[in-house]
Order: C-alpha cells, then sequence, then structure tokens
C-alpha cells in the first residue's frame, strides 16, 4: 500500500501519470491539477517542475490540503459479469468505471466462453478500470477482482440476476448492490435456480435481447445515475 499524501508534500508523479501531465495535457510549471490517492481524497496541487529523464519524462507536484472527492458515487455496485468476448469486456470495463461502479468480477458459468485469463491480460484490465475511473474525475477506482465461480458469487449475495424472462425491475436495482450478468447464452435454469435459493431476485430489462455489456450498462445506469 502506498503511504498517505500529506498537504504541503512534494511529490515525483509516476512516468506515466508524468507523461500525461506534460506531454498529452501540456501543464506548464505552476499549472494547476487534481491528485487523488485512490482511497477517495483529492488533493490540489501545482507542478512545480518536469525534466527529462531519457525517453521519459518526470514530474513533480506540490500538494495542497486534501478534501473527500464529490465524484465518487454514493452506493456501491458490484458487478459479476460472466466472461465471454475480451473485447467486449474491456468496452463494459471502461464504461462502468465511469458509470461509477464499485468492482466487477469475470465470472465463469456453465455457458461460459473464455476460461483462461493471462496475467498480462488482468494487468490491463485493471489498467482500462483505473484510467476510466480518472477521466470519470473519481476518487476511488473501479476495481477489477479476480475470475471466481459464479457460484461463489452468488453466495456473497443477496442481489439482482439479469435474465431476460426474470419480473420486471420496478425500482428493484435502486437499492440493490450486487448485480449478476450471464454470458450469451445467458443462464441455465440450475443458475437461475441457485440464485433463488440464495435469496437473489431475477429481474428483466424488457423483452428486448440485450448485448452482455448493454444490460451491463443498463443495469449500471440505473443503480448509480
Ligand atoms: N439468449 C440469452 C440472452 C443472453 S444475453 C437468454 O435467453 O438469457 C446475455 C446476458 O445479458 C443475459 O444472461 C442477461 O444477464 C443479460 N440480458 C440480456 N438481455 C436482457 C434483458 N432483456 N433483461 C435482463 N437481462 C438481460
Amino acid at each position: 500500500m502506498d503511504p498517505p499524501l500529506n498537504c504541503g508534500q512534494r511529490l515525483v508523479l509516476s512516468p506515466s501519470d508524468s507523461h500525461h501531465l506534460v506531454r498529452v495535457l501540456r501543464l506548464l510549471p505552476g499549472g494547476a491539477l487534481v491528485v487523488s490517492d485512490g482511497s477517495g481524497t483529492d488533493y490540489p496541487a501545482i507542478l512545480l517542475s518536469s525534466e527529462k529523464r531519457g525517453r521519459e519524462v518526470q514530474a513533480m507536484v506540490e500538494l495542497g490540503a486534501g478534501a473527500p472527492n464529490e465524484a465518487d458515487a454514493v452506493r456501491s455496485l458490484h458487478l459479476g459479469v460472466v466472461l465471454g468476448s475480451f473485447d467486449r469486456f474491456e468496452r463494459l470495463l471502461e464504461q462502468v468505471a465511469e458509470l461509477g461502479a464499485r468492482s466487477v468480477v469475470p465470472l465463469i458459468s456453465e455457458r461460459c466462453q473464455s476460461r483462461e485469463v493471462s496475467a498480462a491480460k488482468f494487468e490491463r484490465w485493471q489498467r482500462i478500470a483505473v484510467e476510466g475511473s480518472q477521466l470519470a474525475g473519481r476518487g476511488r477506482p473501479l476495481q477489477v477482482l479476480s475470475v471466481g465461480p459464479l457460484e461463489a458469487y452468488l453466495a456473497e449475495g443477496p442481489g439482482v440476476l439479469l435474465h431476460q424472462s426474470g419480473a420486471p425491475l420496478e425500482g428493484a436495482l435502486q437499492v440493490v448492490q450486487r448485480v449478476a450478468v450471464g454470458p450469451e447464452g445467458g443462464f441455465t435454469d440450475a443458475e437461475v435456480a441457485r440464485a433463488l435459493d440464495c435469496g437473489w431476485v431475477c429481474c428483466s430489462l424488457g423483452s428486448r435481447n440485450l448485448r452482455v455489456e448493454t444490460a451491463a450498462l443498463v443495469a449500471a445506469a440505473l443503480c448509480l445515475t
């Protein structure tokens, strides 16, 4: 864990944050920025200097007084998403990070398409989640949790299992903290029964068949906006 940040502290930013600040945003010394500690506190800051270090750039900033981040969602929403196309999953991560979801857990279910996730892929997902959260100005980035079985996620419930033939939502998402989205082939009858046993409710987002990432996005928007 990183050491806590303090008012007045001088901080050397990581090569990628320095690059973004100096080469992409083109901030000049004396320019203002906000540094997040990743745990819900924002520090107004001033860029003191930027120096070339080989091909990289190194930015040094000075922090002002910390204050709670205002952009984090008040409610925490955890999304369990059965793995399918990795490209689509990455788009989903980007978008639910912006909408304010607290965590996404990639799930393995009976009709799941992809089971092997390399360490490099997992790191890439985490980077996408952090970048999407930063773009949205969040103080705590979306967490991507390790891949796990649907069964275990259901046991952490209760929550809302999204299923086309479920009951109409009728406000269920206004209070829910946990949502499960199925694979392209949907949840099996046994999985639906297991969810009900674990106290989950089965809800529909209407009579149209939505793509996995569309269903996740709609659920996150209904819960968090
Ligand atoms: N043919 C599949 C559809 C799978 S779509 C089936 O009959 O279930 C992939 C996932 O997106 C589903 O498992 C569900 O979690 C979610 N989803 C898609 N359309 C939905 C809808 N209209 N209502 C609720 N969830 C939906």
